[in-house]
Parts: C-alpha cells; structure tokens; sequence
C-alpha cells in the first residue's frame, strides 16, 4: 500500500509542501529573468499548463530587481533561485518572493548565510537547500571519493543543521544527481534521517523523449517509497513540457487525478480499426475537460469494456461500428465514424447531470 512519509509543512504563498499536502509541480523559467515580458509569458504559459510554483534564475543585479515587477503581474508562488552572491537572496525577498533556493554551501561564510535565514525569517519564507552531484563541497567529495548517495546525503544533513542552528526550521530539501539509482537511493537515505519536506528530480534527466522517461524511472521510484513532498521534471525542452510530463507522473502512479487521464489497448491481430489516430483524436478532444475522467480508447469489440473496467468511460472500435460503455458496462453500440462524438456526448451529458 502507498503511504506518504511524514514530514514537517512548510508554506509556499498559499501553497503547502509537506505534512500531508497533495504533491505539487513546479517548473523552472527558461528567459532571461531580467527580460520581465517574455519572463511574466512564460510563467503565464507554466501555470495555464498547470505549474503550481514556479522557480527563476537570478544569477545578477538585474535579475534580481526584475523581480519587483515580475511579482506584480503574477500571483503564482515564485521561488528565486541563487547562487554564491547571498546580497541577491536578500533583494529577492525585498521583492516579494515567496521561496528562495540556495546552496549554503557556496554562499560564503556562516555569517552570509545567517544573514539571509534572519531576512527569510522574518518575512516568513521558507528555504530549500538544494543539493546536487556537481556541486558537492570538495571537503566532501574528498571524505566520500564520489558524489555517491552517501556523500549527497552528508551534504544535505549538514547544510540543514546549518540553518537548523541559526534557528530557521521553514526548509525543504532536494538531493539531485543524473543518476535515476544515486538518486532513488539518496532520497531513501535522507528520508531515514530527517522529516523535512523534500522536493524531487532527476537533474538534467535529458531531451524531451529520453529526459521524460528517466524522470519518470526516478522520480516514480521515490515516490513509491512515499518520499516526495512536490516534483520538478528536468527537460531540455520548453519548460511547458516539464509540467505536462510531471502531472503525468502523478497520474500514472495514481497520486493525483488531474485533468482527463486516456487509457488506450495497444491493439493486436484482432483490431480493425485505426487505434493510433481514434487514441489521439480523443486525447486531443478531452484536453478540454478539465473533471478527472479516466477514459478508454480499446481496439475491439470483444475484449475491450472489458479490460478497461477500471476506466470511467470508454470506447472500443469493430469493423463498422464500436461500442460505447461506462464502468466496463457497454452503453450501446454506435457507428464508427460517431463513435467520438458520441463519447463526449455522454461525458458531458454526465457532467451536466452532475453523475
Ligand atoms: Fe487486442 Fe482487443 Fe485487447 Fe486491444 S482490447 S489489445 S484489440 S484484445
């Protein structure tokens, strides 16, 4: 049986990570932060595709002040992602961010680091340490041999204790490698130590069909521990991508139910109809429902309601005609070329009868 690990809560804006809380998706800005039009658009297009967070590179001076307008055009939780410069996390924050992502490891000296835990505190945002196999500290690079599991974990566990001992608890971590087995097991090993809500990914999982598959592997292992408080997928494609391919995630493990979900035969000798085209054309249709309707697309008549029991709708294509059924219970059989509109006749006569 799934059951989530349990960790502490921490507030993003109104959204919740952890403690319970539905697993979120987050993506990552691709423009340049300091570019606020083509920025506040991307972020626009990240959370119509369903992105609950959104993160922003703020690598300079600029990116970071950009953040003062970009927090005026959108209400969607905003994350700011820093490196090194500790001055740029507090410009964040003046700016309205409502999580920021650091590495304390690479932020200079403790004091830098305390400085930016009592800014976040006091305006109540929280922090993920974020942990990854090519910025390990060489101090501990060097004790462990390899940015194994092992060594990712120390590294989390210290830079925790870090901000745990100036006082500031509101944090979250991630612990990323390339590597779907380092990663799968180094979330296993920190969820042994700490309760701290934890976002997963695979690094730089790859391009948009390789990437899509690694991240499902990793990131589908570590939830089926129930490690895994919210989830980024890592494309090199458009970010757009990255929160179609995690919301699937979440829906193909039975996480969530978002949206429409298709569920399609991958047909055999006894099929006679074109299954490929009839999968995507209804695909392409329920993209506008947005109740989480499980609906099948099967190859024949015999088999077909069937094996999609499970499925809350579904058709199945003969030579002529098909069948239409609910619940594996066929509704009646209609002609082929109908059998579409027909579909989605019924699911939306439901919907309106509120069944
Ligand atoms: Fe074959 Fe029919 Fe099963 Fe599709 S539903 S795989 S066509 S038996």
């Amino acid at each position: 049986m799934y059951t989530r690990n349990e960790t502490r809560r921490i507030m993003v804006r109104s959204v919740p990570i952890g403690g319970g809380s539905p697993i979120t998706v987050q993506s990552m800005t691709s423009t340049d932060t300091r570019d606020v039009a083509k920025t506040v658009s991307q972020i626009q297009a990240l959370t119509k595709a369903g992105c609950e967070m959104v993160r922003l590179a703020i690598p300079n001076h600029k990116a970071a002040e950009a953040l003062f307008e970009i927090r005026k055009e959108v209400d969607v939780p905003l994350i700011a992602d820093i490196h090194f410069d500790h001055r740029l996390a507090l410009i964040a924050l003046e700016a309205g961010i409502d999580k920021l992502r650091i590495n304390p490891g690479n932020i200079g000296s403790p004091t830098r680091v305390r400085e930016i835990a009592q800014a976040a505190m006091a305006k109540g945002i929280p922090i993920r340490v974020g942990v990854n196999s090519g910025s390990l500290k060489k101090e501990i690079l060097d004790r462990f041999g390899s940015p194994s599991p092992e060594a990712l974990v120390e590294s989390a566990v210290e830079e925790v204790d870090l901000l745990d001992d100036l006082g500031f608890h509101d944090i979250c971590v991630s612990i990323k490698s390339s590597s779907v087995m380092n990663t799968v097991h180094a979330y296993t090993l920190f969820a042994e130590k700490r309760n701290t809500p934890l976002h997963i990914g695979i690094t730089e999982a790859g391009t948009l069909r390789y990437g899509t598959i690694k991240s499902a592997c990793g990131i589908g292992g570590i939830l089926s521990y129930g490690i895994g408080d919210t989830i980024r997928v890592s494309l090199t494609a458009d970010p757009v991508e990255e929160v179609y391919t995690g919301i699937s995630i979440l829906k193909a493990m039975g996480i969530r139910r978002i949206g429409p979900e298709i569920v399609s035969c991958p047909s055999c000798g006894r099929t006679e109809i074109d299954i490929v085209q009839l999968a995507e054309e209804v695909e392409r249709r329920a993209a506008k429902l947005t109740a989480p309707v499980i609906i099948a697309v099967m190859g024949c008549v015999v088999n077909g309601p069937g094996e999609a029991r499970e499925s809350d709708y579904g058709i199945a294509g003969g030579n002529g005609f098909g069948l239409l059924f609910r619940k594996g219970e066929v509704v009646r059989k209609v002609a082929e070329e109908n059998l579409i509109d027909e579909l989605f006749g019924l699911i939306e006569k439901d919907q309106k009868e509120g069944k």
